[in-house]
């Protein structure tokens, strides 16, 4: 049933931005499972699986605003346009987007664009691709063994800024950080080639696709293989690299084929 329209004229417009986890919806959190049921509106990018889904009632109103969806791909100024309209209208809208919001989901340009235009957002977290990925794997991303901390990073350059200095990211890696690299697939030739300046080339890898969904794949490697090892694996998009010590732990799990021994060796 909908909002009674004296409540919908009584609440701010708002909008909830999201976060929809890595695909299994068994990974959302309670608070996003509640905000998918109450909504009248939802905008819904690619990488959000269809299972999460099953949570929306079957009088909302669900728009695919990802490539995937209808429109080649969907501008950024036609979803702000159509967030904003909606929820001056009184509907409650939810954006729903991959994993976290705020990891490399745009979550914060359409938090800005709504605000300035005096819409309420509220943003519910998700668990990144980066965390799911780790832990099916059963790595802990920052064993205090081997990890101070853990860089979360895009291998995306924006078109109007500096491209990542990878040997830079590889220096800092190198004192002790593991690295999640987000969208890394189609540039990983400049990757290899760019942490390898600062890293040894039997550093462990590891590339997760799909993480968490029923289709997940992944392949252990070392640095110096990761091209090589992508086009063995048939390995794409949407995938994560985790490069570090602290996959090292893998090796032994499984050391009848452990790629790090030999790379170590
Ligand atoms: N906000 C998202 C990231 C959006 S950027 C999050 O927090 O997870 C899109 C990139 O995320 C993809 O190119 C890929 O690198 C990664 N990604 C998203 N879902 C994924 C999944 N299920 N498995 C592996 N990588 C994923």
């Amino acid at each position: 049933m909908n909002a009674l329209p004296e409540a919908a004229a009584a609440r701010r417009p708002t909008v909830t931005l999201v976060g929809a986890g890595p695909g299994d919806p068994e990974l959302l959190t309670v608070k996003a499972v509640k905000a998918i049921r109450r909504a009248s509106v939802l905008l819904v990018d690619d990488l959000v699986s269809e299972g999460v889904l099953r949570y929306a009632r079957r009088s909302a109103r669900v728009v695919r605003v990802g490539k995937r969806g209808g429109c080649s791909s969907t501008p950024q100024d036609f979803i702000g346009r159509l967030m904003l309209n909606e929820a001056l209208k009184g509907e409650r809208v939810v954006r729903l987007k991959g994993g976290d919001p705020f990891i490399f989901g745009r979550g914060g340009e359409e938090q800005e664009h709504l605000r300035a235009a005096g819409v309420e957002v509220e943003v519910v977290n998700g668990i990144t691709a980066g965390l799911a990925a780790t832990t099916s794997l059963g790595a802990p991303l920052t064993h205090r063994d081997h990890a101070h901390g853990v860089i979360f990073v895009t291998g995306h350059a924006r078109s109007d800024g500096a491209p990542l200095d990878w040997p830079q990211l590889a220096a800092t890696a190198a004192q002790g950080f593991t690295l999640v690299i987000y969208m890394g697939v189609a540039q990983a030739a400049q990757l290899e080639a760019g942490l390898l300046s600062g890293l040894p080339a039997g550093t462990p890898l590891a590339i997760v696709q799909h993480a968490s969904l029923p289709g997940q794949r992944q392949a252990l490697s070392t640095l110096g293989q990761l091209q090589a090892t992508l086009e063995r694996e048939g390995l794409g998009s949407p995938a994560v690299i985790i490069v570090g010590d602290v996959l090292r732990g893998l090796a032994a799990a499984s050391a009848a084929a452990s790629p790090f021994s030999a790379a170590a060796a």
